[in-house]
Order: C-alpha cells, then sequence, then structure tokens
C-alpha cells in the first residue's frame, strides 16, 4: 500500500507570488504519476508563518484540489523546522521535499519515484547548474558544501539541497532525531539506508525574493558545523599547542638574553605584540566553546521544535483505482500526531 504514496512536502514562507505558479505543475505531475505510475500523490504545504498572503493562497489552492493538506505554523519557525512539521506528517508512503518558488522542478518526481522503486531510500537532487543566483552565493556554497566534507564524518553530498525523495522507512528514521538544531542535509545523511543522487539544473526562482540573506546563510553554516563536527574545538586545541610551545621557546630565549647580556627593561613592542596575540587567540577559542555551549544550552531546555497553528489535512477520498483506506480516521490520526508534536 505504502508502496504507491507519495506526499510532496512544500515548506513555504512569504511565498504568496510563487505559490500559484507551482501548485499547477504539482497538480500536473500528480496526475501523471497516477496515470503513468499507479501513484497516490498528495502535496502538504508548510506555512511557515508567513506574514504576507501565503496562508490566503494556500486554502485557495487546497479548495480547488482535494488532495492538498495545509499545516500552519504559529511562527516562522525557520525552513528547517517546517520541514521536519511537514515531515511528522507523513504517515504513510513516500515523502518528496520541494521548494516553493519552483526552483526544484516538480516535473521530476516520476525519476525519484523510479530510483525509490528500485530499492532507494534516499533519492536526492544533485545541482549540475544554479541559474538566477550570484556568484557570491554560489560561490560560498560550493566551498561550504566542501569543507563540510573535510570536517564531517556523516556523508553529506556536495551541491545537494532539501530537494530529495525518502522512503517510509528513511522518514521512520528521520522522524526518531529530535534534536533542536536541525541541519536537515546532515541529518538527511546520517540516517544513511540507499541513497543515489539525480543530478538536474536548477532554475531560477520563479517569483519573489530568496529568504536566505549573507548573514542567515553565515548563521546556517555555523549550524551546519557545529551540529556535525567538533573539528572545530580540536582546532582550538592544538592551536593553543603551538602557541604554548612558542611562547615557551620564546621564554627560554628570554632568559638567557637576560642572564647574558642583562636586563635593560627593553621590548615594550614585544610584549604588547605578545598580549595582544594571546589575547586575541583565547578569545576566539573561548567564542568557539560558546557556540557549542550555547546549543547545548538550548538543546537541554527540550522545547518543541514547532508548534501547529492549523492542521487540514486533505480529503482522504482515494482518487484513482485503488483501494482505499478509513479516510476520516486517517486524518485524525495525523491530526494527533501534529499536536503531539507541538
Ligand atoms: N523557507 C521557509 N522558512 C524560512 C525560510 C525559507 O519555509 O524561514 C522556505 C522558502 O519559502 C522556500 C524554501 O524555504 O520554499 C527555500 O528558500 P529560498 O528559496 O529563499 O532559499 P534559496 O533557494 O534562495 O536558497
Ligand atoms: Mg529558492
Amino acid at each position: 500500500m505504502s508502496g504507491n504514496l507519495l506526499t510532496m512536502v512544500v515548506a513555504a514562507w512569504n511565498e504568496a507570488e510563487a505559490l500559484p505558479a507551482l501548485h499547477p505543475r504539482i497538480a500536473a505531475v500528480l496526475d501523471q504519476l497516477l496515470r503513468e505510475h499507479d501513484v497516490q500523490g498528495r502535496v502538504l504545504y508548510v506555512d511557515d508563518g508567513s506574514t504576507d498572503g501565503t496562508w490566503h493562497v494556500m486554502q485557495g489552492i487546497a479548495s480547488g484540489d482535494r488532495r492538498v493538506s495545509l499545516l500552519r505554523l504559529s511562527r516562522n519557525f525557520g525552513k528547517e523546522a517546517a520541514l521536519t512539521a511537514g515531515l511528522d506528517l507523513v504517515e504513510e508512503g513516500a515523502a518528496l521535499i520541494l521548494d516553493a518558488d519552483g526552483q526544484d522542478p516538480p516535473e521530476l518526481a516520476p525519476a525519484f519515484v523510479a530510483r525509490w522503486r528500485e530499492g532507494y531510500d534516499d533519492v536526492y537532487g544533485t545541482r549540475t547548474v544554479r541559474e538566477g543566483e550570484g556568484w557570491f552565493k554560489k560561490a560560498s556554497a560550493h566551498g561550504f558544501y566542501r569543507l563540510m566534507q573535510r570536517l564531517s564524518k556523516t556523508p553529506i553530498p556536495v551541491d545537494t539541497g532539501d530537494f530529495r525523495l525518502l522512503s517510509p522507512r528513511a522518514l521512520a528514521a528521520l522522524r526518531e532525531l529530535r534534536e533542536r538544531h536541525r541541519f536537515m542535509k546532515g541529518l538527511f545523511g546520517w540516517i544513511g539506508f540507499n541513497r543515489i543522487a539525480i543530478p538536474y539544473e536548477r532554475q531560477p526562482r520563479a517569483a519573489g525574493h530568496s529568504k536566505y540573506s549573507v548573514w542567515r546563510l553565515w548563521n546556517f553554516a555555523l549550524e551546519g558545523v557545529t551540529s556535525f563536527s567538533t573539528v572545530p574545538l580540536r582546532v582550538a586545541t592544538y592551536v593553543g599547542l603551538v602557541t604554548a610551545l612558542a611562547a615557551f621557546g620564546y621564554g627560554v630565549w628570554i632568559i638567557f638574553k637576560a642572564l647574558l647580556y642583562g636586563d635593560a627593561v627593553a621590548g615594550w613592542p614585544t610584549m604588547m605584540a605578545v598580549i595582544l596575540f594571546l589575547g586575541g587567540t583565547q578569545l576566539i577559542a573561548l567564542g568557539l566553546i560558546g557556540e557549542y555551549l550555547g546549543r547545548l544550552y538550548l538543546e537541554s531546555k527540550q522545547r518543541p521544535l514547532y508548534l501547529v497553528d492549523a492542521w487540514l489535512p486533505a480529503e482522504r477520498v482515494q482518487l484513482g483505482a485503488t483501494q482505499s483506506t478509513g479516510g476520516v480516521h486517517d486524518a485524525n490520526r495525523q491530526a494527533s500526531a501534529g499536536g503531539e508534536g507541538a
């Protein structure tokens, strides 16, 4: 049964302009999946606390398409939490994660499904080109994915975003990971199972603008590194060791110099340089420890990952020829799962 169920999960924050262009594309693909691949497709839109007309637009879409479920979070929790909320509610079948801005082409869904049927659990889209994005974003993303590969033992494929299909067991595994600081690309990599890439060309945004400023991207990169690597802490140790060794050597030299030539209270510039250098290095190391400590602190609060404001499940009337399960019961079960998460 779950072998032919697929839910597309779309997290959206202020995407009122982009969604009306995206849904017809998704709807067409869902029709095609049912016709040609015997897959029951659904869509779950997650409104990540939008402040524009996104929720209104979503309700319009849902009223015209019975395959659409809607989830609204109580505020903007960020894409990672919004995706988590959506994936938590996919109880049956596989999930396909898409961006709301049309940058991840839904038309590739049949290719993803084909891989899933071959037995792959994590079918991820790898960008061969990124259209419509500035050189800085491309270059920093390129550098970041390579840095992550070196820093972390978790396999995180390069040039791969959240665009992917997760099999039911991969979804179940992901649901076990309830950490607050969620670097989804890392979590997907952590669960393992059979993985395969599908190369695709990333299109420019359909409408609206990117939600990730340079500052937000920087914080996102910090999140990624601290969530999946403790190498920076070790670097601090080694920098400390090297500095201590150098300081020791310098100390020995100063003593010898004083013994040989006497001490004429020279060396003010050297002293300042050493003090400033040591002070700076110590502050950097402290800040680094602070980054990890702060995350530990927030993690220890055990707050929920997100809060649900509204959950409108799709009508579970089966559209195709395959048999149906208890529709209303199914939806209620899902709603209470959302309540637990909340
Ligand atoms: N998004 C979200 N919550 C946020 C930020 C972004 O749900 O706090 C969604 C956004 O609506 C979009 C996706 O995450 O569907 C990717 O965002 P965006 O296109 O701005 O990122 P980019 O493609 O520029 O990296
Ligand atoms: Mg985008």
